[in-house]
């Protein structure tokens, strides 16, 4: 996987290849889709929920520019996997999730895996988590609208957020740089990830 899918498509940060090769991806999808566990796309978790691509997880993460004194926001904990890539790379990494029993069984996970720089939350992402703001990086795992202003309000001066901004059905990979209490925007390319809910989602 980490050859022929992310290496092969320009993935460069050292950081991040070796994240993808530590964390053992079949722990974090279904026992039915095990076999499916390294291949080239996004699998059911549940819920009507995805892990995402390993690729989109890899760009995503190597987007952020992220380095191992970073404290970063994570919206959309899904099965964990994006989760413990930033946390093998970051200091600490403050995820949340909506669905409750999709934020439980990512918690055993990680547990399980050793993991404790992960601070897990279960409710509306797109609010952020102020008491512990402000992040160095932030990282959005579903399709949003626009931006969450509370996301812009918790990133630090100079901090990145990466985030998928468009409609319902098809979005693009944004990052955005804070400079003077604004975002600056770069537009990468077309995905697809199910709708970010909440206060300032779907
Ligand atoms: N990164 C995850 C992984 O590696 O498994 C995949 C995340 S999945 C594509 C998007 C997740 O965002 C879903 O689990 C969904 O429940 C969650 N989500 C959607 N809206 C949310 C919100 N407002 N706050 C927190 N989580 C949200």
């Amino acid at each position: 996987m980490v050859e022929t899918q992310i290496v092969a498509r320009g993935v460069r940060d050292r950081k991040v290849i070796e994240a993808f090769l530590n964390i053992p991806r079949h722990l974090f999808v279904p026992p039915e889709c095990i076999d499916q566990a390294y291949r080239d796309y996004p699998l059911p978790i549940g819920h009507g929920q995805t892990i995402s691509q390993p690729y989109m997880v890899a760009v995503m993460t190597e987007l952020l520019e992220l380095y191992e004194h970073h404290r970063v926001l994570e919206i959309g904990t899904g099965s964990g996997y994006q989760t413990a890539i930033l946390a093998w790379i970051a200091k600490e990494v403050y995820t949340i999730e909506k669905i409750p029993e999709l934020s439980e069984k990512a918690r055993k996970v990680l547990e399980k895996l050793g993991f404790k720089n992960i601070h897990f939350k279960v409710g509306d992402g797109t609010l952020g988590w102020p008491e512990f703001a402000p992040y160095d990086r932030i990282i959005v795992t579903a399709a949003a609208p626009d931006v969450p202003p509370p996301l812009i309000e918790q990133l630090k001066e100079g901090g990145i957020i990466v985030i998928p901004v468009g409609d319902r059905h098809s979005q693009i990979l944004v990052r955005g740089v804070k400079s003077n209490g604004s975002l600056k925007i770069e537009e990468f390319f077309p995905c697809a990830f199910v709708p970010l809910k909440g206060k300032y989602g779907f």
